[in-house]
């Protein structure tokens, strides 16, 4: 059953467009023919969400799957938060304006250590018990979302945050959350129960499910039954610039250009730096893949500014060639290019200070 949206949207609620999903780009799937049912949730505000990369990448990544449908939700700003509370409205996800109880995902993005504390804000908006043995428990016979987070924080350590999630994606989603769908849909054609579905998402590389562990006295966290893998490893994944030109906001969000991403990881392995550490090894984009998504992104969104996202930008050795290609091609329209260049040089001397050194290897 779709939530009243219309009517929750009063003129007190302070930008609308944030919650009504039509944004140029948003897929819009069929709910009755999607055998699996996402919703990719940023803990944030929409303005941060929308136009967060990895959100877009992978929700992209997921509706290009056959059968499966990918919806998103992003934390409401207070009026609207306090409105759902007064009306007893679930949290919905914005394409389908369905409550995210519907759903058969619901996959968070768990990118700095302060976005924990929104993710349990948002289940409870939604409401969805907050632990992994609640929902399991299952008292009131409904059967709830598998909630699972990726994202560095995540991948980083996810120990603080795992009585929170049935599961953890640990590393690069791009190939792991297909996989994950899979398994999903023939869980659910088998009629499985929510244990022997973690199960066989545990069988998955990447996926970590925290009740299929424990931590001993040393601190060290094994399996406490004998058919999980004893260690989980992180993904790793190829960037891919044609899943970036995903949506095009009504409202103006914190990155309001098209972002194409040129490499994911960085060569200098500064010993300091969590990204630098968490995306080994580094990998480069080809530049005709770079080009050809930067000329078919600007053209279909209508963006008249584009930037190339890396950690450190200036150690991409085809950059300059890749601008003279795009100079070439996009001459006739009014187009400019930002580039992390400053903070990339910022970094640098920062790790120079503290003696980081050159990295030399995966
Ligand atoms: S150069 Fe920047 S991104 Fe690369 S490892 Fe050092 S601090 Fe991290």
């Amino acid at each position: 059953m779709t939530v009243a949206v219309e009517r929750l949207l009063s003129p007190e609620i302070a930008r609308p467009a944030r919650y009504l999903g039509n944004e140029l780009g948003a897929v819009h799937k069929d709910w009755n023919t999607s055998a699996v049912r996402w919703v990719l949730t940023y803990p944030e505000v929409y303005e941060v969400g929308a136009s967060n990369l990895g959100h877009v990448i992978l929700y992209s990544v997921l509706n290009a799957q056959p059968r499966q449908l990918c919806d998103r939700a992003y934390l409401p700003a207070p009026d609207l938060s306090a409105k759902l509370r007064q009306s007893k409205t679930p949290l919905f996800a914005v394409e389908s304006r369905r409550s995210l109880t519907e759903f058969d995902i619901l996959g968070f993005s768990l990118s700095y250590e302060l976005g924990a504390t929104n993710i349990l804000e948002m289940l409870n908006l939604a409401g969805i018990p907050l632990t992994w043995q609640e929902r399991g428990a299952n008292p009131t016979g409904h059967r709830y979302p598998l909630i699972f987070a990726g994202g560095q924080t995540a991948t980083s350590n996810p120990e603080p945050y795992a009585e929170f999630f049935d599961f953890i994606a640990l590393g690069d989603g791009e190939e792991l959350l297909p996989e994950i769908g899979l398994v999903l849909e023939e869980g659910k054609s088998a009629g499985l129960s929510r244990e022997a579905l973690l199960l066989d998402l545990a069988q998955v590389p990447g996926v970590y499910v925290p009740q299929f562990y424990s931590m001993g006295t040393d601190g060290s966290v094994r399996p406490n039954r004998p058919d999980v893998p004893n260690r989980i490893l992180r993904r790793v994944a190829d960037p891919l610039p044609a899943y970036s030109m995903g949506l095009v906001p009504y409202i103006e969000t914190v990155h309001d250009r098209l972002v194409i991403e040129i490499r994911r990881g960085c060569t200098r392995g500064c010993r300091f730096c969590q990204p630098g550490m968490l995306t080994r090894p580094a990998r480069d984009v080809g530049p005709e893949q770079v080009v050809e998504a930067i000329e078919q992104g600007m053209r279909a969104t209508g963006y008249n500014e584009f930037s190339l996202l890396s950690l450190s930008c200036s150690d991409y050795l085809a950059l300059p060639a890749v601008g003279m290609e795009i100079k070439n091609r996009l001459k006739d329209e009014n187009i400019s290019l930002s580039l992390p260049v400053s903070e990339s040089i910022g970094l640098m001397k920062y790790c120079q200070y503290f003696g980081g050194k050159p990295y030399r290897g995966a």
